[in-house]
């Protein structure tokens, strides 16, 4: 028994193409996992048998960002990573969207340095912040449903048209100087 024993038979069903779209959409998300640190692990759950995310159609991971049109941003950013987490999003087609998990991803978390980004929405559009330290599976979950829930009321194309990240250069924080102690060799 599926769907069509609730629709009469012989009838047609009148909706609007956008909707058949974003429910496509929203039905099969494809991650493409961005995953620096402990955050990961997390991720890597989600995907698990225990909870499963193929229940809500997001658990096909990519690893080519040409293939994914969700990227989910896990662990803190090093300056020198920021680079290619720009070049992934931007290698990725429209639409697509953006989930910011835990702490370091969105706020840099504990590591208030010179070398970690202080939230990658600085740098790239987020669309849906994940908090926790780290945040659970289940968190995750809600945070794609999030996304879901997006997707279903934006329409295609995405009112205001592609998004513009806030930022796509950054400004070194520290001037490299020569150690302050000369380095001797033997005697
Ligand atoms: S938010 Fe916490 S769990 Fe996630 S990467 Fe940072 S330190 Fe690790």
């Amino acid at each position: 028994m599926g769907i069509e024993a609730a629709l009469p038979v012989d009838g047609f069903l009148p909706t609007q193409l956008r909707h058949v779209m974003n429910w496509a959409r929203r039905s099969s998300l494809w991650p493409m996992p961005f995953a620096t640190a402990c955050c990961g692990i997390e991720l890597m759950a989600t995907a698990c048998s225990r909870f499963d995310l193929a229940r809500f159609g997001a658990e096909v991971m990519r690893f080519s960002p040409r293939q994914a049109d969700l990227l989910i941003v896990a662990g803190r950013i090093a300056v020198k990573m920021l680079p290619v987490l720009q070049r992934i999003y931007e290698q990725m087609p429209e639409p697509k969207w953006v989930i910011s998990m835990g702490a370091c991803a969105s706020t840099g978390g504990v590591f208030d340095t010179y070398a970690v980004v202080q939230g990658c929405d600085q740098f790239i559009p987020v669309d849906v912040y994940v908090p926790g330290c780290p945040p659970r599976p289940e968190q995750l979950i809600e945070g794609i449903m999030a996304i879901q829930r997006h997707i279903d009321q934006e329409g295609l194309p995405p009112p205001g048209g592609k998004r513009a990240p806030l930022g796509l250069v950054i400004q070194p924080t520290h001037a490299v100087r020569p150690q302050p102690v000369g380095l001797t060799m033997g005697s």
